[in-house]
């Protein structure tokens, strides 16, 4: 079924798969250079830069993919304070950025009314935008940290592949068995909503893709966060990987491009970030690759260094270089593209012009 088109000339439905297939390097040359183009039309030059915070690595939950699974011995967990939160923030703060992203496992050791005080607390610091991600929250939290002042927030549904899904990230007590009700409600309580996909997940198909691109769309989403499946021998299925290995989607640089190219030519005004686990599969140029795919967003890690081997989702991120000045050579490296580091806030220019339109008309615009 073909997509309706967002903008005169977007991908359909079979060019979506032919370029997610990359077997004619012509055509995927020709979206690639495409989603550049549309990214500097309808976002512009600037790379955003957001300030992470990994602030716990503490998580109830099962995940199969990902180290930080509650059962995983083989991690240092840990929590960083409030105060401690508030320093790293002041870090990002001093360093100019526009945007300070806390990041956690689903941690219910970091409670409603400390991030509460922590997202005030940055916001006493200045014009900065906070960005959360902390997992599956539950509404009444969700509530109360937009009503402190917290901005966006992002959350993956990881796949849209119900069943390959309910196999990766299995259900708690609390029988949730999607994270697309929750993505609804953030959109409810006015947050900038930011979601997103692994590539290369043993068992997804290019359709698999496909559909997860049309659900972006659908979703409506201002934030948009792809990155390559990395395998973790601590968790089950990093372990299956490594023996039967992935397919027949590849986990690799190439692969999620191409990704991030189609998501920026359906909803060309949203954020896309060039995401951590490229860099870790090529420190030299994987962030290189993605910003001219389309991405217009980069995340340098301020997680204070004594802890930043704890946050484990997958290995080798704790090596990448920045690992003592976040910042390192990553301006530098966004100039030689001829792109401007961003230090403003940069709020999804998508999730404006949506609060811009009156809701009579967004009815009709549906
Ligand atoms: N606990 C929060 C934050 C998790 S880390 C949450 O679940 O939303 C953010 C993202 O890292 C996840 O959404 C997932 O897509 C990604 N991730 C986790 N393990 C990974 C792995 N092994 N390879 C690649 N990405 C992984």
């Amino acid at each position: 079924m073909p997509l309706p088109t967002a903008i005169d000339d977007a991908p359909t439905r079979a060019e979506i798969l032919a370029c997610l297939r990359g077997d004619d390097a012509a055509e995927v040359a020709y979206w690639l250079a495409e989603a550049d183009r549309v990214r500097q039309a309808s976002v512009g030059s600037i790379v955003h830069l957001r300030g992470l915070i990994e602030v716990s690595s503490h998580c109830r939950r099962l995940c199969t993919y990902c180290g930080m699974r509650a059962p995983n011995r083989n991690v240092k967990r840990y929590r960083l304070t409030p105060e401690e939160i508030l320093a790293a923030a002041r870090n990002v703060v001093d360093a100019g950025l526009g945007t300070i992203v806390l990041q956690a496992g689903e941690d219910p050791g970091l409670t409603e009314s400390d991030i509460a005080r922590v997202i005030q607390g940055i916001h006493d610091m200045g014009d900065v935008a906070v960005t959360l991600s902390l997992g599956e929250r539950n509404v009444r939290e969700l509530a109360t940290w937009r009503r402190a002042g917290a901005n966006r927030y992002l959350l993956r549904f990881e796949t849209s592949n119900r069943k390959l899904y309910r196999r990766i990230h299995p259900a708690l007590r609390d029988g949730q068995t999607s994270r697309l009700p929750i993505l609804r409600t953030l959109r409810e309580l006015g947050y900038e909503v930011g979601s997103g996909v692994m590539v290369g997940v043993p068992g997804q198909t290019f359709d698999d893709l496909a559909d997860d691109l049309e659900l972006f769309r659908e979703l409506d989403l201002d934030m948009i966060g792809v990155g390559p499946y990395v395998p973790d021998p601590d968790t089950p299925l990093g372990r299956k990987t490594a023996s039967a290995g992935a397919g027949p989607v590849a986990n690799d640089v190439a692969t999620v491009c191409r990704v991030v190219a189609l998501a920026r030519l359906l909803l060309p005004d949203s954020n896309i970030p060039a995401t951590t686990a490229l860099a870790v599969l090529d420190r030299k140029r994987g962030y290189e690759q993605a910003l001219v795919a389309g991405a217009n967003v980069v995340m340098p890690n301020f997680t204070p260094t004594a802890r930043r081997e704890g946050y484990r989702i997958y290995p080798g991120k704790a090596e990448l270089p920045g690992y003592l000045d976040p910042l390192f050579d990553l301006e530098a490296r966004i100039r030689e593209l001829g792109r401007t580091p961003g230090h403003v806030r940069g709020d999804s220019p998508r999730f404006e012009r949506r609060r811009s339109v009156p809701p009579t008309m967004k009815e009709t615009d549906r």
